[in-house]
């Protein structure tokens, strides 16, 4: 069986490189834990050789973003060939923080392909900004989904292909503002039937779909619960390794 999928999205945390150290302590006392389940630190690049060389002791590392191109001269950019020298082997890409500066579907499709290219497996965040009785919400994810994920082969890069499912809405709120299960189930359901549209019921069944938005200790268990979700993005509370280590658990059951 394959293992559930936790990632932690640092963001710009913790404020110093110091803190950092310690966060990843932390966690460490609980090492046994996270390497029963597949776990991924996105850390802000300017922590990544410290995160990167204790990587693959019971976590990979992960990148919050990737330009569209491999390789070349540009300055202030982060190329995929060097990210790949520190490890990478997920970006997380078309979050919504990175939308809202402006990221097209169109621009989500391009950094897929070059993920693709450099070997790094692309997170594709989709998720609605409000969600509404009229089910409208559904057609935005659909639009999303397609033009995000276009282009794709569907018997070669579609299938090491990750989704998260992030209402946008729903991303830095308490537990209690987050979406409920029965309504995660349902876009759960939404998003495998336009996968398999889109790449056939093979390919769609391979692609894991994690959930991401104000996932706190207090919710983790019920939001894994028939839900139909592979896995967790985790936002703030990937910063506190006591609430983490209960997220983790709750993908593994306990
Ligand atoms: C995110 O921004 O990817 C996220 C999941 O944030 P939070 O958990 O803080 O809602």
């Amino acid at each position: 069986m394959t293992k559930p999928i936790l990632v932690a999205n640092w963001k710009n945390h913790p404020k110093s490189l110091n803190e950092a150290r310690m966060l990843l302590r932390d966690l460490s006392r609980n090492a046994l834990r996270y390497k029963k389940v597949s776990f991924f630190i996105a850390p802000p690049l300017a922590y990544f050789e410290s995160v990167a060389s204790r990587a693959g002791s019971f976590y990979h590392l992960a990148t919050q973003d990737m330009p569209p191109f491999f390789h070349g001269t540009y300055t202030g950019v982060v190329t995929p060939d060097i990210l790949k020298s520190f490890g990478v082997r997920l970006v997380i890409l078309g979050h919504s923080e990175q939308r809202a500066l402006g990221e097209t579907n169109e621009a989500v499709s391009q950094k897929i392909k070059t993920a693709f290219r450099s070997g790094i497996t692309p997170l594709v965040c989709v998720g609605e900004t409000s969600r509404d009785q009229d089910g409208e919400h559904f057609e935005f994810l659909r639009e999303q989904l397609k033009l995000s994920l276009a282009g794709l082969n569907r018997t070669t890069d579609a299938r090491k292909l990750m989704l998260a499912y992030e209402p946008v809405w729903a991303i830095g709120k308490r537990a209690e503002d987050a979406i409920i299960p029965a309504d995660l189930a349902q876009s759960v359901i939404f998003i495998k039937k336009v996968l398999v549209d889109m790449f056939g019921r093979a390919t769609a069944e391979l692609i894991p779909v994690l959930y991401g938005g104000s996932v706190e200790s207090d919710n983790a268990r019920a939001l894994v619960s028939g839900t139909g979700i592979n896995g967790f993005l985790v936002g703030h509370a990937s910063l506190d390794a006591r609430n983490f280590k209960i997220i983790a658990s709750s993908l593994l059951g306990k």
